[in-house]
């Protein structure tokens, strides 16, 4: 059986910080400014100036991920590294994203050259990522630290990259304790994914 490449969307195949920011200031007259690495807290209303309220957040996520998701481009050389680890490995995404809007997500992916199984979550990663790996040899790619921790609970046997592929927001994240590795471009994550794969890699 083929290894499997468990991949998260935002930030790791398709930007998010950036088409996010564009489309609320856009479509909502909200300005993001990423200060320090987090959504709620950086948001303000361009017409008074004031702080985006963190009731308010849900409904802007979910106003983006119903009309926004076509803003958001692939990351830099994904499409290229994915389209070669594809001939060596399955692909599937998982994602936290509502049900509601995973067709919109899975087309999208498709328009960009990525026919994949795309699975909604909600929570902590690392259930589905045992689920999804079974006996098979298996690398998990994500942005955000805690899901990292999540997969090390519950599957630890899987390889564990983090990336943050926008550059700025890159900087704000530090290292995920939880990881194997961490590295943001894809030209370099693809060799270190081959390597695990082939076992050739199982550590830091
Ligand atoms: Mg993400």
């Amino acid at each position: 059986m083929k290894p499997l490449l468990i991949l998260d969307c935002d930030e790791v195949i398709l930007e998010f910080a950036r088409p996010f920011a564009r489309w609320l200031r856009d479509s909502r007259e909200v300005e993001l400014k990423f200060d320090s690495f987090a959504l709620v807290g950086n948001m303000r209303h361009l017409k008074d100036g004031s702080a985006v309220d963190k009731a308010e957040f849900p409904g802007l996520l979910d106003g983006f991920f119903a009309e926004g998701q076509h803003l958001q481009d692939p990351a830099e050389d994904a499409i290229r590294a994915l389209t070669g680890l594809r001939r060596h490995m399955d692909l599937v995404v998982l994602t936290n994203i509502p049900a509601a809007f995973r067709d919109i997500r899975l087309e999208r992916l498709k328009a960009l050259g990525l026919d994949v199984p795309v699975h909604a979550n909600d929570g902590p990663k690392g259930r589905r990522v045992k689920e999804l790996a079974g006996e098979r040899r298996a690398v998990f790619v994500d942005d955000l630290p805690p899901h990292h921790r999540s997969a090390a609970q519950h599957a630890p046997e899987v390889g564990r990259l983090h990336m943050v592929a926008d550059a700025a927001l890159g900087g704000l994240i530090p290292a995920a304790p939880d990881a194997h590795a961490r590295i943001d471009r894809w030209a370099d994550a693809e060799p270190w994914i081959m390597n695990w794969m082939e076992g050739q890699t199982d550590g830091r």
